[in-house]
């Protein structure tokens, strides 16, 4: 089988409560009903704005925290029906790693004895043992086997990152969920921790589902890409398929949005107005459509009235601060 990971019509929902008694009002659908699947081998990029639902979806197929539906397999069996042990073999195949490498890392311990709890938790008692495997997996993040007794404040945030990735594979692990990895770094030290995953991959044999609100990050590293839009998956494929055509509108604003040299295309560049709407009562119909540059047929609309650009207002600016109707068109007509 080739998929390793998959995901089927997986929901996350969290009750909205009101007032001291905490009253139900309402449900936020976090994640409703996405599918993928991460073959072995790959990188599967999951791609959308804050509050899209990436996150959830990462812990919900994990189970770390139960989905409200939907069926996740891994290596072919269903992760809500493993049994302790299983679980816990899962626990260790999959690894998840995490934005922040500040709080990540509990200040009291070392570097080395944080990147050898997992071995701990799963039932090593040789402590020479821990600390000879620890010593042998930090060289292959690019830290050096003294680091190990340094104190995490001591390490920079790349540093930290490499200690993390460390921790994530001391396992062995098949999967790394990865939920913005680089984004708490610069740019330069992104590109290195960037480079070393992919590295990682190879020499670990490693499928990566990593999560990131970054179209340049996803570009460098990703086989496929997944599109998250207020808890849905709005697009799914090739990495440079979904770059060079993207398909829903949504994509085409992400795509366009994405720095480049060329002069020309700058007039294209579309920039969503507005803020991903509120999960608990998203839009009927297509979720995109109060932002959806491709909402109303623009051969519709006299582009001179207000009444246009009132509606267009909500949603769209064309990159410069005056609206750039040809580009409009030309997106909307592309499609
Ligand atoms: P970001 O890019 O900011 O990390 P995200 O794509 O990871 O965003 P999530 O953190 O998964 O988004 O949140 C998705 C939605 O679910 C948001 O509306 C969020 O407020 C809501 N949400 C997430 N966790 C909870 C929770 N434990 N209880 C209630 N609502 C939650
Ligand atoms: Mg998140």
């Amino acid at each position: 089988e080739k998929a390793l990971l998959s995901v089927r019509g997986l929901k996350q929902q969290y009750p909205v409560t009101e007032g001291p008694l905490r009253r139900e009002v309402g449900t936020i659908h976090a994640v409703d009903g996405i599918n993928f699947d991460v073959y072995r081998g790959e990188t599967l990029g999951l791609i959308g704005e804050s509050g899209s639902g990436k996150s959830t979806a990462a812990t919900a197929l994990l189970h770390l925290e139960d989905p409200t539906a939907g069926t996740v397999r891994f290596d072919g069996d269903e992760i809500g029906e493993y049994d302790r042990t299983e679980r816990k073999a899962f626990r260790r195949r999959a690894q998840m790693v995490f934005q922040d490498p500040t709080t990540s890392f509990d200040p009291r311990m070392t570097v080395g004895e944080s990147v050898a709890e997992p071995l701990s938790i799963h039932g090593m008692t040789d402590a020479d043992r821990r600390r000879a495997i620890t010593e042998d997996i930090l060289p292959r993040v690019g830290l050096s086997a003294e680091q190990a007794d340094r104190y995490p404040h001591e390490l920079s945030g790349g540093q930290k990152q490499r200690a993390a990735l460390a921790r994530a594979l001391i396992l062995n692990p098949d999967l790394l969920v990865l939920d913005e990895p680089v984004s708490a770094l610069d740019v330069s030290v992104q590109a290195e921790i960037l480079t070393l995953l992919s590295d990682l991959q190879a020499e670990f044999d490693l499928s990566l589902l990593l999560i990131t609100h970054d179209m340049g990050v996803v570009r460098e590293v990703a086989d496929r890409v997944a599109v998250m839009y207020l808890g849905e998956i709005v697009e799914c494929g090739p990495t440079e398929d979904l770059f060079r055509n993207p398909q829903h509108p949504y994509t085409q604003a992400l795509v366009s949005a994405i720095p480049t040299p060329d002069p020309d295309a700058k007039k294209r560049r579309v920039t969503l107005r507005g803020d991903v709407p509120d999960a608990a009562s998203p839009p009927s119909g297509c979720r995109f459509h109060p932002r959806c540059p491709a909402v109303i047929p623009p051969e519709n609309y006299d582009f001179e009235q207000d009444e246009w650009r009132s509606v267009m207002d909500l949603w769209v600016a064309v990159s410069d601060d005056d609206v750039d109707l040809d580009s409009l068109r030309t997106l909307v007509v592309a499609r």
